[in-house]
């Protein structure tokens, strides 16, 4: 895709999470909207992973750490095919596969995730049996970095880098905030670089709201060999509507009609202007 296709994307989704966040009355809507460009970069330009290639053991693995922003990985993989658009009409309704976090009753969702801390220790699992197969998928993961307090996420981190998993890259969506607060307020885990490459892991950083710029490093991939790839995505909560942007009520803030209206027409604009 062209880096303009691309941004086009990006804004085609994030009007898409807050549709169905609207129409759904709920939904986590800052933090899907800091992770959309990280979602289209992945299955638009990276993974190897489609619903023709699904059921292949050769395919790429993705696994939403931070589950809750599951609108996002929806949106996109409804646009990749993996289920009819419609589907998500039924969010967050009784009986619908199509629940707040991701579960493997919908196509394309590789792992049931939410439960924080839990998404890395799966994805080295997955990487350490890739290895053992010689198989040449890649494990990606994507974490909050409100989850990055959580003691699994070490162990796991020790693991990757004794076993040498450089067919696993560790994205963290790093916007700062968390449901209650800043991260930094809540349990600073800064600085995350020098604690990850002390940890054994190959570390860059990007601006994570840069289609192009994630495109470039992703596409770099393994950032070092015998290494596990880690990668610190800077990103803005509520990215792309002015009044989400960086305010901490749009981490599961449900836009009125009026708001959801406020929102689609700055998008548009966006679009206008790309
Ligand atoms: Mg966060």
């Amino acid at each position: 895709m062209t880096s303009k296709e691309l941004k086009q994307k990006s804004v085609l989704y994030r009007k898409n999470i807050l549709k169905y966040i609207v129409k759904a009355k709920a939904g986590h809507t800052g933090g899907s909207l800091s992770c959309t460009d990280i979602l289209n970069v992945l299955y638009n330009e990276i993974m190897n992973v489609s619903p023709g290639n699904f059921s292949s053991p050769d395919r790429d693995r993705y696994i939403q750490s931070k589950g809750h922003t599951v609108e996002a990985l929806f949106v996109v993989l409804a646009d990749k095919g993996f289920f009819p658009e419609e589907d998500l009409e039924t969010l967050c309704r009784y009986q619908s596969h199509y629940i707040g976090h991701p579960t493997k009753k919908v196509n394309g969702v590789e792992q049931n995730t939410g439960a924080l801390g839990h998404g890395l220790p799966i994805a080295v699992g997955t990487a350490i049996a890739g290895k053992l197969d010689e198989k040449n998928y890649r494990v990606f993961t994507l974490m909050g970095d409100g989850e990055m307090p959580e003691g699994s996420n070490w162990e796991a981190a020790l693991s990757a880098a004794h076993y040498k998993l450089d067919n696993l890259c560790a994205i963290v969506d790093k916007n700062s905030l968390q449901i209650t607060a800043p991260t930094a307020e809540v349990c600073n885990t800064d600085p995350l670089d020098e604690k990850w490459k002390s940890f054994g892991w190959a570390v860059r950083e990007v601006d994570g709201n840069d289609v192009d710029a994630l495109k470039n490093i992703l596409k770099a991939l393994p950032f070092e060999a015998g290494k596990p790839s880690f990668l610190i995505a800077g990103t803005t909560k509520g990215k792309g509507v002015s009044y989400m942007e960086n305010v901490l009520k749009w981490h599961h803030g449900v836009p009125s009609a009026e708001e959801y209206d406020l929102a689609v027409s700055e998008l548009n604009q966006t679009l206008i202007e790309l």
